[in-house]
């Protein structure tokens, strides 16, 4: 092992390795990115290790779960990406009703556990998802209006923190922290290694409730935004949905509704009329268990894809004429795009019973997310298909509100309020209080201080001995400059 790999542990993924190339990619394959180590974790010792590695040389540090950031914040080039998707232990305290998870457990891992012993879990829809960057964002699924955000269910997590130390984090410990760790989004104060969630109520089956509209018109996708507002007014909590409109390469216009439904088929049938009676619809009403439900609803996503988007908060309803432009918003895909879709997730029912300031998550009152995308798969398209989503912002955003961070945007221009409002302030206050010395940073990460003084890192006396010992920082570096032309030419690789 070179020595300016010293104190790391774990498993290793330098460039120069033959799975480099695949190790660094994430899930939106439209943004490439050249780190200059890849360090996947097997526990908590290796996590504060890399920590520990990082503050001493001054590398910037992301961190990775599942790699499902849209902006790919979990990962960037000439950083260590601290990975921990190989620690996924699974437990279940049945008596105290409660689930731990290590912080690389997925989506498809805690369902499958879970629902083997008759529980739901107020997970996320994509099965690779990382529950630990999903949480700490809030986590939408479509569970949420009956069972809560997935921040809702937590009850601790632990974390390693920017002196490479294990903090614990309830309403009782460190309670901002666990506070801000509940809707700021993953990669701000630690790297979280375990999370504690309370479990729901057992459910037997739940209906899955799936509606298509092909060979649709612009005229009935305003019609079908205008059902769905109304319906959501005073939609049954026990249902949460997802409607998309969309033009697409292989379906032109369309329309879409999933859902899961905490009751049986027929009565789901009922509640969700106004849009069965909708032209074209055609239905199905699948009264499955919990774990069947998540896995149909999962296998719609490819293993990568790449794309550009941008989410909002819908706050209020739309007149006719807004309908109208929302519509018209996708009517034109730009080059390459093979699908360009308005997507709404329900909010309401649970996620607003709990109060907007007992959580960092910000949006309680709103009624959904709306999601703008467009995916493409020639990387010739990238840049006509990034300033598609880019002109059509400012419309989308003169009749809605904030940010999902969930769904970042990198173009926000005040991202910290779009995706914070008014918990801004305070957010910025705990990162200064948990990370003083801004260890854990991303671009739209919240900040404890200016780069400069960021890279000036104060080592602590055992480290600042250890450092002495090696001469590790000169190596280091020209190891770095290395790793970074190693690096172009795999960009090239990649442009092939
Ligand atoms: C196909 C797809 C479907 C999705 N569906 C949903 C959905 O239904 N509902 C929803 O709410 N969101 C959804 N998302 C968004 C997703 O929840 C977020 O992108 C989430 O942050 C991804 O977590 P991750 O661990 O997979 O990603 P990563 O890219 O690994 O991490 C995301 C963020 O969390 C941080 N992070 C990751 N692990 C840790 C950790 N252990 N400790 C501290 N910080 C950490 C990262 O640094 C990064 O900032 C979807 C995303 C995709 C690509």
């Amino acid at each position: 092992m070179d020595i300016c790999l010293w104190g790391l542990g774990g498993h290793i993924v330098l460039p120069e390795d033959p799975g480099y190339n695949q190790a660094r990619q994430d899930y939106n394959r439209a943004i490439q990115q050249y780190p200059l180590i890849i360090n996947y974790c097997r526990n908590k010792e290796d996590v504060a290790k890399a920590v520990n590695w990082a503050r001493r040389y001054r590398i910037p540090l992301r961190i990775r779960s599942g790699g499902h950031n849209y902006e790919g914040y979990s990962n960037g080039s000439s950083t260590l990406v601290v990975d921990v998707s190989e620690m996924n232990s699974v437990s279940l305290d049945e008596e105290r009703g409660l689930l731990t998870l290590e912080g690389g457990v997925t989506n498809r891992q805690v369902y499958e556990f879970v629902s083997a012993r008759g529980y739901p879990f107020p997970g996320g829809t994509c099965p690779t998802v990382g529950v630990s960057g999903y949480v700490t964002g809030g986590g939408w699924g479509l569970s949420c209006r009956y069972l809560g955000l997935g921040c809702d269910s937590l009850e601790e997590i632990e974390l390693v923190n920017g002196e490479g130390r294990l903090i614990k984090a309830s309403r009782r410990r460190n309670a901002e922290l666990f506070w801000a760790c509940r809707g700021a989004g993953g990669g701000n104060f630690g790297v979280i290694v375990s999370m504690v969630f309370r479990l729901p109520p057992k459910t037997d089956n739940v209906t899955l409730i799936e509606i298509d509209y092909l060979h649709a018109t612009a005229a009935g996708q305003e019609i079908f935004l205008a059902t769905w507002q109304q319906w959501l007014k005073d939609a049954d909590p026990r249902i949460t949905l997802i409607a998309r409109i969309y033009n697409s390469a292989n379906d032109g216009l369309a329309m879409l509704v999933r859902g899961v439904f905490y009751g049986e088929a027929d009565e789901a049938k009922v509640l969700m009329e106004p849009f069965t009676r909708l032209e074209g619809a055609e239905c199905s009403f699948q009264y499955v268990p919990f774990l069947e439900a998540v896995t149909i609803i999962g296998s719609n996503y490819p293993d990568s894809e790449k794309f550009q988007s941008v989410s909002r908060f819908v706050v209020r309803s739309f007149n006719q004429r807004e309908i109208t432009e929302l519509v018209k918003l996708i009517g034109s895909p730009p080059p390459g795009s093979l699908f360009a879709g308005l997507s709404m997730y329900a909010l309401g029912g649970k996620v607003r019973e709990i109060g907007t300031d007992q959580t960092a998550f910000f949006y309680r009152q709103a009624d959904y997310i709306i999601w703008l995308e467009t995916i493409w798969e020639e990387n010739r398209f990238a840049g006509v298909n990034r300033s598609w989503i880019n002109r059509r912002f400012p419309a989308l955003a003169s009749v809605t509100t904030g940010s999902y961070v969930n769904f970042p945007y990198s173009r926000l221009a005040n991202y910290l309020e779009e995706y914070y409002g008014d918990h801004a302030a305070l957010l910025k206050e705990i990162k200064k209080e948990y990370d003083p010395c801004n260890i854990f940073t991303f671009p739209q990460g919240l900040k404890s201080r200016g780069p400069k003084q960021a890279k000036a890192a104060v080592l602590t006396g055992s480290e600042t001995e250890e450092a002495k010992k090696k001469p590790a920082d000169d190596r280091a570096y020209r190891r770095f400059r290395y790793v970074k032309n190693h690096a172009d030419s795999g960009r090239q690789d990649f442009l092939k």
